[in-house]
């Protein structure tokens, strides 16, 4: 396994992490999420990712649960929680980013969890209605009292991350540390255009969500059967809709070419290529089979094949790389 520094922070986190979205306390069993953990621990995985709305709470319960009874030293391990979008009681005071909403979720995460600090807190979507000086001053009450680690967000915009680090800077606070963007070969410009300035110049970390797109990048949605995946689950349709695109799917048939010339299978390709980003801490993988997880953890084996012409003619397939804002 590689670590990478998690931003300008201290914190080595291992390039591949495993998060637990659709997958734990609903796709999968107890069991399968049991192995899953195994599985990537064993191979040096030390990030475990997680959200307070993640099955309505439950995602929470099961790694609590997995992280007891396999009893690995807490040293050894990463564990995060996302505050935002509430648990199953939805309603004033439960949702945001509020002082209330963020230190009550902290407390009811480490409950969930089963363990007495949280190394990751991520405000999981800006809040247009909670000024960030109350956000900031929050996420500084439970550092102090050593209830989490680092805080972060997760799909703030530059402007909004900027803001958040000058409110900090103004009352001698610690700032966000890292942000949790999608990034994959479908979405670049976050990680590649609009964050630019806060890498080079704050030192923001990234721990990147949906590498494969929902499995989209494994290309193994091309023949249009989607059974036994998430996208068959109750209330996907959205996410059904978002990836069936023909558009998408068209590209994907091009880029699947590329990786048998290269002989490897799609979903590594796909995976590798966002391990190349320096500005990747860490990107969180998910699975709701040993088998793919397995297939998953052997990707940094394939980054020394993306060589510069092979990043080219990905581009050209893709055509999803972003112009470079002039300022
Ligand atoms: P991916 O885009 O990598 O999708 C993972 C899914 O793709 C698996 O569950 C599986 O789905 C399928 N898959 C995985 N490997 C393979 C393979 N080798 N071949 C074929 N299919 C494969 O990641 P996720 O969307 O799961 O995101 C990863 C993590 O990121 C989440 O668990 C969560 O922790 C975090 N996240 C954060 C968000 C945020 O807003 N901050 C939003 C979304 C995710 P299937 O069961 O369908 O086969």
């Amino acid at each position: 396994m590689e670590y990478r520094r998690l931003g300008k922070s201290g914190l080595q986190v291992s390039a591949l992490s495993l998060g637990s979205w659709l997958t734990f306390g609903n796709q999968i069993s107890d069991k399968v999420a049991d192995e899953l953990m195994g599985i990537a621990y064993d191979a040096g995985v030390n990030f475990f990712d997680n959200a307070e709305g993640y099955a309505e709470g439950k995602s929470e319960e099961v790694m609590g649960k997995i992280l007891k009874s396999q009893k690995w030293e807490r040293e050894s391990f990463i564990v995060s929680s996302k505050v935002f979008f509430g648990t199953e009681n939805k309603g004033p005071n439960r949702v945001g980013l509020s002082r209330k909403h963020v230190i009550e979720a902290c407390n009811a995460a480490l409950k969930r969890l089963q363990v007495d600090y949280l190394d990751l807190y991520f405000c999981h979507r800006p809040d247009k209605q909670t000024p960030i000086e109350e956000t900031v001053w929050a996420m500084n009450t439970l550092l102090q009292q050593g209830k989490i680690l680092y805080w972060g967000t997760s799909e703030w915009s530059a402007a909004e991350i900027m803001e958040a680090i000058v409110v900090a800077k103004q009352y001698n606070l610690i700032g966000p540390t890292m942000e949790q963007p999608q990034y994959n070969l479908i979405e670049r410009n976050k990680l590649e255009n609009e964050y630019l300035h806060l890498f080079k110049e704050h030192g923001l970390g990234t721990t990147i969500w949906s590498p494969l797109a929902s499995g989209l990048l494994s290309g193994k949605y091309t023949t249009g059967d989607t059974k036994n995946t998430r996208l068959d689950l109750n209330g996907m349709d959205w996410l059904k809709d978002r990836v069936m695109a023909e558009e998408k799917m068209k590209k994907v048939v091009e880029l699947q070419k590329l990786a048998d010339k290269m002989n490897l299978p799609l979903a590594k390709l796909s995976l590798a290529w966002c391990l190349k980003n320096p500005n990747v801490s860490t990107m969180i993988l998910g699975a709701s089979k040993t088998s793919q997880l397995k297939e998953n953890l052997t990707v940094l084996e394939v980054v020394p094949l993306l060589t510069d012409k092979v990043m080219e003619d990905i581009d050209k397939i893709m055509g999803t790389k972003p112009e470079l804002s002039p300022f």
